[in-house]
């Protein structure tokens, strides 16, 4: 059902994003612009009774809405469950966007910002969350701009009752994209993650249970519910559905954000969205998901992008950052760049994730990697590390094993590879 007409509707021009993700010059649609095109509508409606709070909770669990921040939770059955809490509630809104290669929330919110509090205004009717409070990267300076005049704009004139939102700014951590962490740093705290249970859902911000978000999640509510479940739900390919804004960049003719049926694959991506591979460049790897999901090789490029469909081969989707490799590009590099950048931002709470990224990052600079000493480092790291970017940081470790190990000395360079061109380095 995924027809280019079909997402060509999706991008309405106040979003100005088009199929294979083509920019549409793209003014920043305003209070008037947004409700020129029914915007707020949906919001006035939950908040003043005319659509009850079940419907809208039907729509969003059949929808299959997954939180498209990374985790993937189903987004109907979280608000359900926040919404059984005792009050009072609160809901946090991570566009902290620091995972590297991601820039979808930034690209949504640049063009529409109103879309996005509509969203978050009915989650807040729906689940009951007296404040809510949006943690923005603090690199993100323009979109700080953006998102507050659009605030300003709601508050001036509002369609209705209006719950407290608060605009807090990141500093630069990303471990801080760890809703927990993130919770703590909105608290004033240092970012470090927590340990769960309790979870944010029953025990989050101040204590209390907390609806926490990402943008784009959010982003997506008010067409979902307008257009009903099965339109969001009626896009996938490969046996998956809805739709996902994959972040691409890398070796394509035309990155940028691409809004793509779920389950399609990287082959398919890269030839329909992103105009093929750049001038003289042949496909050899890929990020599937930033730097937390792992390397793929180019032989798995017809495996469908979503959630769970990677994790056969040790990766994931995370919040649908692609990053593209040729044979000018070495996997080995870009798990070596990649640990280096866990190190930097471990938060250092847990010795694991701490000493091992460190200890990992200078193993992987040898030209024959020592296999025995970083397969045990990645195991503890794997199994002792308090949240995700440690649990995480073995993957590209175990991604050059399993399926780049012609690249640091564990085995010949295969025949059926494109082969290092002149001044690529096949060894460091
Ligand atoms: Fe901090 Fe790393 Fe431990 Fe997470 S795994 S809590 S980032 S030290």
């Amino acid at each position: 059902p995924c027809t280019q007409d079909a997402l060509h509707f999706v991008a309405n021009p106040e979003s100005g994003i088009t199929h294979g993700g083509e920019s549409v010059a793209p003014p920043v649609a305003d209070l008037a612009t947004y409700r020129a095109h029914g915007g707020y509508a949906l919001a006035a409606a939950v908040v003043n009774g005319e659509t009850d709070a079940e419907s809208v909770l039907a729509a969003m669990a059949d929808s299959g809405l997954r939180g498209l921040g990374g985790a993937g939770f189903p987004a109907g059955r979280k608000w359900r469950i926040v919404r059984e809490q005792a009050a009072p509630r609160l809901m946090a809104v991570n566009i902290d966007e620091g995972e590297p290669g991601t820039f979808k929330d930034r690209t949504y919110l640049e063009r529409d910002p109103h879309r996005f509090l509509e969203g978050l205004l009915v989650a807040a009717q729906v689940v009951g969350t007296e404040a809510c409070y949006i943690y923005l990267r603090d690199e993100y300076h323009g979109c700080r701009a953006i998102l507050q005049r659009a605030i300003d704009e709601l508050q001036a004139d509002p369609p209705c009752p209006l719950p407290r939102i608060e605009l807090r700014r990141g500093a630069g951590a990303y471990i801080c994209g760890e809703e927990s962490a993130m919770i703590e740093s909105i608290e004033g705290k240092r970012g470090e993650p927590r340990m769960r249970p309790p979870y944010i859902a029953q025990v989050g911000l101040f204590g209390r249970p907390t609806l926490e978000h990402n943008f784009e999640t959010l982003y997506w509510v008010r067409d979902i519910v307008e257009r009903g479940p099965q339109w969001f739900a009626g896009f996938g390919r490969h046996g998956r559905q809805g739709l996902r804004s994959f972040s691409v960049s890398g070796r394509v003719k035309a990155p940028g954000v691409k809004l793509a049926p779920a389950g399609i694959t990287l082959r398919e991506l890269v030839d329909e969205y992103c105009g093929g591979m750049a001038e003289g460049h042949e496909l050899y790897a890929y990020l599937p998901g930033g730097a937390s999901g792992g390397i793929l090789p180019a032989r798995l490029a017809d495996v469908p992008l979503d959630f769970d469909t990677l994790q056969p081969h040790g990766c994931f989707i995370g919040s649908a950052a692609v990053i593209v490799l040729s044979q000018h590009d070495r996997a080995r590099d870009a798990a070596l760049n990649v640990m280096r950048f866990f190190a930097h931002e471990s938060c250092g709470q847990c010795t694991p994730c701490r000493v091992g990224t460190a200890k990992a990052a200078q193993l992987m600079e040898a030209p024959r990697w020592d296999a025995d000493t970083l397969d045990d480092l990645a195991l503890v790291m794997g199994d002792a590390s308090i949240c995700g970017l440690g649990q995480a940081a073995p993957n590209p470790i175990r991604c050059i094993h399993k399926y780049f190990p012609h690249e640091v000395g564990e085995a010949p360079w295969p025949g059926d590879l494109p082969p290092p061109r002149a001044g690529v380095r096949t060894e460091r």
